[in-house]
């Protein structure tokens, strides 16, 4: 069986087409599953995706309490996906469908996780090109993962590799990153992305610098380690200002001029040590949260219950008795 698994985001105009065209692909396979993580969206998302899992047999969704983000969306699907393979994509046909196949090819040559890599895509606009490159070249060199340019979650995987996934209990979970930490038998697709079908895009600015930090902070513990010699060398610098502030005390008159030295010494030291609090403060802070081990999303509705799914229906004479309006 194959799984295919959509995080969507306020895409109720994307769906439709979505699936028609998932569909005709998929068409020729046996057995097959459109899995779609609705992450808490406002428009009518929901509404569309319970007419679209009664129209069509395959298509199956989960539905966040509230906007948990596009990476939990995908964990979701990974969790709840019961195919063979799973083949992730993004709900505005970016990732087009037709590429499925090939994917499915190279798995049954016997990869166990198939990933794309999109060509440089025109549609895309200077900032997101550059900005992507630049933080896949930063993550690279902080943490050692191999991630290539442009390689986003349109990928297919194995069933052992999403087994291993789902062993991980980090809350914040950067799936390119563990996908590339795993191993495997890995091997690449190029393709080329298509424009978006509807819509805007779903990812701010602030989802994008939240991915980034997630990825640097989830894979490598470097930044640690950066604050540390930062501290070192304004050490060895303060130790040199101190060396001449001594000499100038002893062998000449121009003493009162320190006073600059000084402010600017106890400015940038109170600087480093801030930098340096605040990153150990971000570990603390994942500390923190990993420890309290919080359940990563929670699903607030969905077309069927199964054992992974907890379920409270509560019944009309339940509502009446703990309604406070009644
Ligand atoms: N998405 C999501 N949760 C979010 C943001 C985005 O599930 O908080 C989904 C979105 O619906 C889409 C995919 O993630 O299917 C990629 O988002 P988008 O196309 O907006 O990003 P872009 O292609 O502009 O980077
Ligand atoms: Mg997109």
């Amino acid at each position: 069986m194959i799984s295919v698994v959509v995080p969507a985001f306020n895409e109720e105009e994307n769906l439709h087409v979505l699936v028609q065209r998932l569909s005709a692909v998929l068409e020729p396979y046996d057995s097959y599953e459109i899995l779609i993580v609705d992450d808490g969206s406002s428009d009518q998302t929901r509404y569309v995706l319970r007419q679209l899992s009664q129209e069509y047999p395959a298509v199956r969704f989960l539905s966040f309490s509230r906007n948990f983000g596009h990476q939990m969306a995908l964990r979701a699907g990974y969790d709840h996906a019961r195919g063979d393979a799973v083949i992730c994509l993004d709900a505005d046909l970016q990732h087009p469908p037709e590429l499925i196949p090939a994917l499915i090819d190279k798995w049954h040559e016997g990869y166990d996780v198939v990933y794309t890599v999109r060509q440089p895509d025109p549609n895309l606009s200077w900032f997101k090109r550059t900005s992507s490159r630049k933080f896949y070249s930063m993550l690279r060199n902080v943490s050692g993962l191999e991630i290539e340019d442009g390689a986003a979650d349109f990928r297919l995987l194995d069933r052992k590799v999403v087994d291993t996934l789902k062993q991980f209990k980090e809350n914040d979970l950067f799936l390119r990153g563990a996908i590339s930490w795993v191993g495997f038998r890995q091997c690449r697709i190029l393709y080329q992305p298509a424009a978006r079908y509807a819509g805007r895009s779903k990812y701010s600015l602030r989802k994008m610098m939240q991915l980034a930090a997630m990825g640097i902070t989830s894979f490598s513990t470097k930044p640690l380690y950066m604050s540390v010699l930062l501290g070192f060398g304004m050490s060895l610098l303060a130790l040199l200002f101190g060396a001449e502030a001594t000499y100038e005390y002893f062998f000449t008159d121009a003493t009162v001029s320190g006073w600059t030295t000084l402010v600017v010494l106890s400015v940038l030291i109170g600087g480093v040590q801030f930098i340096m609090i605040g990153i150990i403060g971000v570990y603390l802070g994942k500390t923190f949260v990993e420890v309290k081990n919080r359940p990563a999303y929670i699903i607030g509705d969905t077309d069927e219950i199964d054992e992974t799914t907890t379920w409270v229906q509560p019944d009309e004479a339940d509502r009446k008795f703990y309604s406070p309006l009644t």
